[in-house]
């Protein structure tokens, strides 16, 4: 029988839910149990496909081709676990399954009501991660206890936990304790009011999990546990981390966070093994010696968490390669106003990332052009590999109407087009091609160096592709197709011969980098920057 968590949040949002979460099911598995991981959003967009990035951040993709929320890529990086389409709901999607339901019928005239109709999909939601091979599923609700739209949650998990009887389910809450400055002193009022909300709805922690910058003193404990119905042992600090979020999970099992849930769970507490997990964070500590500087241009920058799984994987690679990346975040319509390269000119290395729409193009065309005149090794990801081709098309074929039809529809050299399936797709969320593809790599390439392999699966969205009418002109002139779909058809890998590193692919890589895995082309990407550092 799967057991369940379920996670809460308190008095801020931005208190790390997610990366607590994903630490929990990280020591969970490590303790051999196996976990699946889902995150219910209250908002009522179907899902984050059709959200810009500054509003929602990432949009997530899972191998089975669900676009989801940034928490997801969380869950995968810490505890290695799959997500999918069952792993992110939405109010949207809960109202749209009911009210679908009810257009066909499927109430049988009754009235349709938050509840029990909508928790009841809710609950169907939470159980839908429910099998044999799953020991543990943890939920996280999204938003902040006291908020209207994350009331039919509260209420159905309350309802699921009653149900499910003792020792079956769980409720975490993650508050925040905060330090005021100028009494010097750590509060633990808000986070009585919160469980205080939570209570009033019938909801009682059985974790407290405190958010704090300061360390927490007994007295604090104490009187957390007396005002919140929380044995002492179970209130659990989560302080700040100095270097890194992968230090998370260590910290909450020096206070045997993983054992105690298990306890409440009635499950049998086996060994805790987090050895490679604590080496890869002792390298990340001690690895300061070397530094290597990564340019990511892209049309989001300002907004750190848009390009997460990016930074991530950078930052997975620079653990293996052992050095420290800084990255510079450049904004492509900066770097297309300036006059000269400064914005870019001390970067070993420049990425250009996926995206939508034609802001942002030239200034992305622009770095390309200069790492490939400047043998400065290149990624491009998705929009960034499309990027790659239009200037590759424009500067070194000569075609300067070279284009993507997304920017130019009537490009008379449209080297980017959209693809054959999308042609009559019209409606927008989750009609992209979305999720895992294989793809074949012949050997003695860059790209088939990093993999060491012949056939790879990564996750793709996108709408536009590689113009096959324009292969072999591409290639004639060095820009090589180094990877394809087993049919040959669609251009998955572009890698430019005669520079030291200049690899695009319309898949996302980023995706599947994790901390104690990087991702080869990640890998491969920071040796060759740190390469070219160690020259200059
Ligand atoms: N806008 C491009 C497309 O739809 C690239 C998408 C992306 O970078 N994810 O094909």
């Amino acid at each position: 029988m799967t057991k369940h968590i379920f996670v809460t949040g308190g008095v801020v949002s931005s208190l790390g839910k997610g990366i607590t979460a994903a630490s929990l099911a990280m020591l969970l598995k490590h303790r051999g149990y196996r976990v699946a991981m889902q995150k219910m959003d209250p908002y009522i967009n179907v899902d984050p496909g059709t959200m810009s990035p500054y509003q929602h951040g990432e949009v997530y993709v899972t191998d089975d081709g669900a676009e989801t929320d940034l928490d997801l890529g969380h869950y995968e990086r810490f505890a290695g676990i799959s997500c999918s389409q069952a792993s992110n709901y939405t109010t949207g999607r809960i109202y749209s399954n009911v009210i679908n339901r009810e257009r066909e019928g499927g109430y049988l005239g009754g009235t349709v009501q938050v509840i029990p109709h909508i928790t009841d999909e809710i609950k169907k939601a939470v159980a839908s991660l429910d099998s044999p091979d799953n020991d543990i599923t943890i939920t996280e609700i999204g938003g902040t206890a006291g908020d209207i739209e994350s009331l039919p949650f509260l209420e159905a998990i309350r309802q699921f936990y009653h149900e499910s009887g003792p020792h079956n389910s769980l409720f975490i809450h993650l508050t925040l304790v905060p330090y005021i400055r100028a009494a010097r002193e750590i509060k633990t009022k808000p986070s009585q009011q919160s469980v205080g909300i939570l209570r009033n709805i019938g909801i009682i922690p059985d974790i407290l999990i405190c958010r704090t910058e300061k360390p927490m003193q007994d007295e604090h404990i104490s009187k957390l546990a007396l005002f919140c119905n929380v044995s002492k042992e179970l209130v659990i600090e989560e302080r700040d981390v100095k270097n890194s979020i992968y230090e998370v999970p260590i910290e909450l099992a020096k206070q045997e966070l993983d054992l105690k849930i298990l306890r409440r769970l009635e499950l049998e507490p086996c060994e805790l093994n987090i050895t490679n997990w604590k080496n890869m964070v002792d390298r990340i500590i001690n690895h300061e010696k070397s530094r290597v500087t990564i340019a990511v241009v892209g049309k989001y920058i300002s907004l750190r968490d848009a390009y997460k799984s990016i930074y991530e994987a950078l930052d997975h690679a620079g653990i293996h390669n052992s050095v420290k990346i800084d990255i510079l975040m450049v904004e492509a319509e900066e770097l297309d106003a300036a006059e000269d390269f400064e914005l870019i000119g001390k970067a070993d290395g420049i990425l250009v990332p996926g995206g939508f729409g034609d802001r942002g193009i030239p200034g992305k065309l622009k770095a390309i052009k200069y790492a490939r005149e400047n043998r400065i090794p290149f990624l491009g990801i998705c929009l960034g590999m499309q990027c790659a081709v239009i200037e590759f098309a424009r500067n070194v074929l000569g075609h300067q109407a070279a284009n993507s039809t997304e920017f130019d529809k009537n490009s008379p050299f449209p080297v980017i087009d959209l693809m054959l399936a999308q042609k009559s797709i019209t409606a927008k969320g989750g009609t992209m091609r979305l999720g895992a593809y294989p793809c074949e790599l012949p050997p003695g390439t860059n790209a088939a160096r990093a993999y060491d392999a012949s056939v790879i699966s990564e996750r793709h969205r996108h709408r536009y592709e590689f113009n096959n009418a324009y292969r072999n002109e591409v290639e004639a002139k060095g820009l090589k197709i180094v990877g394809t779909s087993p049919d040959g058809e669609l251009v998955e890998i572009v890698e430019l011969t005669g520079h030291p590193w200049f690899v695009a692919c319309q898949f996302h890589p980023e995706f599947k980098s994790r901390p104690l895995e990087p991702h080869p082309l990640f890998k491969d990407f920071v040796a060759a920057a740190l390469k070219l550092h160690r020259q200059r």
